[in-house]
């Protein structure tokens, strides 16, 4: 189950409560829109890979590992791959980490790969910045299938969207300072939002809402 390069939501799955991802995932199933799941680090911790299979059983949504891979091209293969043989229709590597981890996992051809250009918070201006616009040429030319650009940072959003052609996933909704919405008229695809939904006392209802602001917004 490839992602479509469509408008939708992706919701991250970062909490390390396994209870509350099973019924947030049960939730999600037969939802209304173009809905998709990125499991982190904090939730896999907890129990190891049987979650991603898990939770694509359960929600029956596509499901993106996001293990923000950055290691030597052998390792980051297998990690990939792992992931992929669990049941992710996607997997989360690191641009900065060059050409050859990327071409590796691309080898593998087992699922999507999304690449992070640029990140939310503020240490990712020290040093990822500088080199974000070759990091984007360099996913391009490579034809990955995604790209993870700030939500939080509008203008980088714009001026990198620019040079991809793949779908362009955008965290940084609600809790790190974008509106619902903001991300897509910048020029994403997907706006991921963990805590503005995983946080909250009815998930199901804040997923729905910040859909349908998205949409709202964006029409
Ligand atoms: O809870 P919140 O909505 O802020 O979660 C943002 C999600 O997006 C987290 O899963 C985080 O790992 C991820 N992310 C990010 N910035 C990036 C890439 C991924 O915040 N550049």
């Amino acid at each position: 189950m490839r992602l479509r390069k469509e408008r939708g939501i992706i919701v991250a799955f970062d909490m390390e409560n396994v209870e509350l991802a099973t019924k947030l995932a049960e939730d999600l199933r037969g939802v209304e829109g173009n809905f998709a799941i990125k499991i982190g680090r904090p939730l896999e911790m907890q129990v190891g890979k049987k979650i991603i299979t898990k939770i694509k059983e359960i929600s029956e949504l596509p499901i993106i590992y996001d293990g923000k891979i950055a290691d030597i091209p052998y390792i980051s293969r297998k990690i990939a791959e792992i992931a992929y043989d669990a049941g992710a229709d996607a997997v989360i590597v690191q641009g900065f980490v060059g050409s050859d981890v990327l071409k590796e996992i691309r080898e593998l051809d087992k699922g999507d790969l999304i690449v992070v250009i640029e990140m939310t918070h503020k240490g990712s201006d020290e040093f990822i910045r500088a080199e974000a616009e070759r990091i984007a040429l360099m996913s391009r030319e490579i034809g990955v299938d995604g790209v993870v650009l700030p939500a939080n940072k509008p203008e980088r959003l714009r001026k990198l969207a620019a040079l991809i052609d793949a779908y362009i996933i955008s965290p940084g909704i609600k809790v790190q300072g974008a509106r619902p919405g903001d991300a897509i008229l910048a020029g994403a695809d997907y706006e991921v939002v963990g805590r503005a939904i995983y946080g909250s006392e009815d998930p199901k209802k804040a997923a729905e809402e910040i859909y349908k602001e998205v949409l709202e917004r964006c029409k």
